[in-house]
């Protein structure tokens, strides 16, 4: 069931985390824009939606009338100004503090007062990218995990400045994707990366320093500790680029060697 203050929902990013938050955001009822700086990437993210629909179709999971409404309500659009309508944009770009702030900065001017802006960012201060901006109040986290379609869960970050209506709107509308919806503060990776990256950051210094191999550290994660997914084919899942970026970003803010990449 969609909440009647999000009509439209734009997507700033197509890559690993946007096409995700696009794919449940159009199945769950909303009209979604998805933006990508990249034609490629844009192209690639939607390519990526409607195969895993198909392929939702034949584990009997979607109805092809369901995939149908849902491919109506998904729209692309190469310039960020298609976003403009939108009541709720979600920032997926990649985890660097300034190319964020730029976009928060235009995002700001080109959609009404009343939109919510939100960053799926794993690692960054949202009261920092909420200052790119003359309204933090209406800038809020939503942090999915990934892959998006499959884990039912996101961290809701506030900043210094998001208003209750910002946050209240913004778990509604996580809640009607399906999805859990737990508070977290605005520390340095949140909750789960907070303790997730060092974790995969150790294994690969496991690995650096010829203790084990990727295979057998995986094998130990995956038996030893039931982890579905070893530390390393975890990061790669993540994208090391983004693992190393959220390394870096905990490393700067908690001024710590011990979260040194
Ligand atoms: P990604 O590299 O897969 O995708 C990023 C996309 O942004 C790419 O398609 C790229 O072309 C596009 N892009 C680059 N510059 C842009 C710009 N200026 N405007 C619009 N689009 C631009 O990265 P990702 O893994 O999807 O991560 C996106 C965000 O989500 C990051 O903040 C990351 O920390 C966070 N996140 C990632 C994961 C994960 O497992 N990968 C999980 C949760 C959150």
């Amino acid at each position: 069931m969609t909440i009647p203050e999000i009509k439209t929902v734009g997507v700033v990013g197509a890559g690993t985390m946007g096409h995700g938050i696009a794919w449940v955001s159009a199945l769950s009822g909303y009209e979604t824009w998805m933006f990508d700086e990249f034609p490629d990437a844009l192209e690639a993210g939607r390519n990526k939606i409607l195969k895993g629909w198909e392929r939702g179709i034949q584990k009997g999971r979607l109805t092809p009338e369901d995939r149908d409404a849902a491919a109506a309500r998904l729209k692309t659009t190469a310039s960020l100004d298609g976003l403009k309508a939108c009541g709720l944009v979600v920032e997926a770009a990649p985890e660097n503090v300034e190319l964020k702030r730029d976009l928060f900065a235009r995002l700001e001017s080109l959609t009404a007062p009343e939109t919510l802006l939100a960053t799926n960012t794993s690692s960054i201060s949202i009261t920092k990218l909420a200052s790119a901006t003359q309204s933090p109040d209406r800038v809020v986290g939503i942090h999915f995990w990934n892959p998006v379609p499959v884990l039912d869960i996101v961290e809701l970050i506030r900043g210094l400045d998001t208003s209750d209506r910002t946050a209240d709107t913004a778990r509604r509308w996580a809640e009607s994707l399906g999805k859990d919806v737990v508070e977290a503060g605005d520390a340095p990776g949140f909750i789960g990366n907070r303790f997730l990256m060092p974790m995969v950051n150790e294994a690969i210094g496991v690995l650096d320093e010829g203790i084990g191999s990727a295979e057998d550290i995986d094998r130990v994660a995956n038996v030893g500790m039931a982890h579905p997914l070893g530390p390393l084919a975890l990061a790669d899942l993540v994208g090391l680029d983004t693992c190393l970026s959220i390394m870096e970003v905990l490393h700067q803010e908690f001024g710590d060697s011990k979260y040194r990449p």
